[in-house]
Order: structure tokens, then sequence, then C-alpha cells
């Protein structure tokens, strides 16, 4: 069990709502942009905090850098016409001075900056004696330790009003998502560190608005503790993320449609526990599926290889080996040999059935 020091959410946030929504868009572009969406969101009555990027760290240069200091203004004029908390994103001591000078109300610390612990580090420095509470989004890449660290940097600082966002992650593997979910990662989180509230951003899991039902009932049904999904008054003229962020009504549509398990279900530790491990289940079995499909793709290409270079496709030397190899590792992380040898033999015949077809392919084509 991880030793973080937390202060426990509805304390900071002032509710006991769960799940908790921060809803906004991804970037702040003009005051009137903020304070017209944030008042369609203040309407509905379920949003426990405002979010818009001030500092905007872009992929490629020449793409909108974000609006700057002056954004601070209008978020400060949003909080005063709305009554909601606001909050924005930082990257380096100069945006957490000015937020503090600002009053804006919560921090968080964007993927790619939680994945430099040089950037973390000069954050926590600055927040030293402050009790601001900050939000630490994962790092873009899928590294436990790395996203451990960022929170326990901040913590050391004195930080207790915390939480953690998970927003998925870079992937080579192609997957239907902006950033693939791996929400063994966030799971592991929640399980290492109780007390520590876990948030889900859908959006930037997404990429998309047609996920992010789905993204945000699982993360609900994993029983995080609040969603971050992007909100735009105007979502197809948003200066980022257009493609992923929802109207005010639409995000309305969304979170009425959320089921929502009732705290007083006699037997909800139960039932909670089943649904927490069958959803652990069904990311593994997509996992494992993904996994599948890449490796089949290079037997092809290994296929191709060796129709272009003269080899059989049936190297008996090397299977042998392999599959000996293969089976001692599974018995040491306790798979039974059998079972292994089984599936092993099974993936082999598919790699050279597809091989075949390869070669034959080329065959045709060369004939
Ligand atoms: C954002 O929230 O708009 C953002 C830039 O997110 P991330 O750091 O998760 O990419
Ligand atoms: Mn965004």
């Amino acid at each position: 069990m991880l030793q973080l020091e937390i202060t426990p959410v509805e304390q900071w946030l002032g509710t006991n709502d769960k799940p908790i929504i921060i809803s906004g868009p991804c970037s702040a572009e003009s005051e009137v942009q903020l304070i017209n969406t944030a008042k369609e969101l203040a309407a509905l009555n379920k949003i426990h905090l405002f979010r818009a990027g001030i500092w905007k760290p872009r992929t490629r240069p020449n793409s909108f850098n974000g609006v700057g200091e002056k954004g601070l203004g209008w978020l400060r004029t949003v909080k005063e016409e709305t009554g909601l908390l606001v909050t924005t994103e930082v990257a380096n001591r100069k945006h957490v001075e000015l937020c503090l000078k600002y009053g804006i109300d919560i921090l968080w610390i964007g993927a790619r900056t939680s994945a430099n612990p040089f950037s973390v580090q000069e954050i926590a420095d600055v927040l030293r004696g402050t009790d601001i509470p900050v939000l630490v989004k994962n790092p873009v890449n899928p590294d436990f330790q790395l996203w451990l660290g960022a929170l326990e940097r901040i913590n050391n600082a004195g930080i207790t009003k915390l939480a953690a966002i998970h927003r998925g992650f870079s992937s080579f593997e192609p997957t239907p998502f902006r950033n693939s979910p791996m929400w063994e990662l966030p799971i592991e989180l929640k399980t290492k560190c109780q007390s520590l509230p876990v948030f889900c951003d859908p959006s930037h899991i997404a990429g998309s608005r047609d996920l992010i039902q789905m993204i945000s009932q699982k993360a609900i049904d994993l029983d995080m503790n609040g969603l971050m999904i992007e909100s735009h008054i105007n979502p197809q003229k948003a200066l980022s993320d257009s493609k992923q962020q929802l109207t005010p009504s639409s995000l309305n549509r969304i979170l009425n449609s959320l089921i929502i398990r009732k705290a007083d279900s006699n037997n909800k530790e139960f039932t909670d526990k089943l649904e927490l491990l069958r959803n652990m289940i069904d990311n593994i079995d997509e996992e494992v599926i993904q996994k599948l499909s890449a490796r089949m793709e290079i037997a092809e290409k290994i296929g191709e290889y060796k129709k272009q270079n003269h080899v059989t496709i049936l190297q008996i030397n090397r299977w042998d080996k392999i599959i000996n190899q293969r089976i001692n590792m599974g018995a040491a992380m306790g798979l039974s040999k059998e079972f292994l040898g089984d599936f092993l033999r099974l993936i082999h015949k598919e790699s050279i059935r597809k091989q075949t077809e390869i070669m034959n392919a080329i065959t045709e084509k060369a004939g």
C-alpha cells in the first residue's frame, strides 16, 4: 500500500456527489466562448469544476498555443459569474505563480508534463507552502512508476488535496482510441493507493465524440471518482481537439444516460468487486486480441520475406526451440504446460496458414 497523504476529495470540492464532473473547453479561445460555455454548463447543475487550457502543449509547432495569461482573467470572470470552481493546466513555475496570483482554484498537470520529472519537481517546488489542489494526469507513455512518481513529488511538497486523472496512453499498435485506455494502470493505482481519488478523462482517451459515452460508463463501472469531459459552445469551430468536444447539451444527454449503481444496494460490495474483476478480464481480452492481430501481421511479413529469399515456410528447428522456451516461461508464471502448448500450436498453425496464403498469392501473381 502506498503512503500518500490525501485529504478526502469531498472536503476540497465541497460535494459528496459521485461521479464528480469536470467539464469545459479544451482551450480558452475568447472571453465570450469561455463565459457562454461555462454558463450553459452551470445551468445543467451537474458540473463540479470548470476546466479550460490556457497554455496548450501542442504536438506540432504552428498550432494554436493557447491564449496565455489573459485567459486567467477570463477564468476569474467565469468563477464570479457562475460560481463554478475553475481549473487549468500548468507546466512550469511561471504558470503556477500566475494561477496562484489569479486565484485559480485547482491546477492540473498534463500528460506531457507528468512524463518529465524535472518539470514535475519544478512545479512541486513552487507549490510548497500552498494549499491548492492538484490533479495529475497519467504520463503519455504507459509507465506506472512515472505516474506514481509525479503524484509523490507533488505530495512530498505538502499538497494533500491530490487526485489522479486517467487520460489513456500512447500506443504503437492501432487501437480504436486516440489514447489506449489500458485500464489496468488506473486500477493498479486505485488498488495501491485507496485514498487517492482517480478521475477518468474520456475525451482524450476517445479522440472522438462517439466513444465518450462508452468510456464514461466503463470508468463509472470501475468505480472511478469522476469524469473530465471536454465541452465547447461550438465544437466544430474549436481551435484544439475539435473532434472530441461536446456541446453542453450533448454532455447533458451523456451524463443522463450513465448508469450509476445505487449506493444502497444490499450486495454493493460484492457486485462492485465482481464488476471490477469482469472489467479487468474484458480489458485483458481486448489486449490479447490486439496482440494476436499484431502477431499475425508480422507472420505475414515473414511469409513474404521468406518467399523472396526462397526459404521454406516451416523451419522445424526454430519452432521446436521456441515452443519449449515459451512453455517453460509460461509454466514459471503459473500456466499449465498442456494449455500453453495447445494455445501456441494453434497460433502457429494459423501463422502457417497465413504464410501459405501469402506464398500462393505471390506465386499466382508471379505466374
Ligand atoms: C487537455 O486536457 O486538453 C490536455 C492537453 O490533456 P492531456 O495532457 O491529457 O493531453
Ligand atoms: Mn484537449
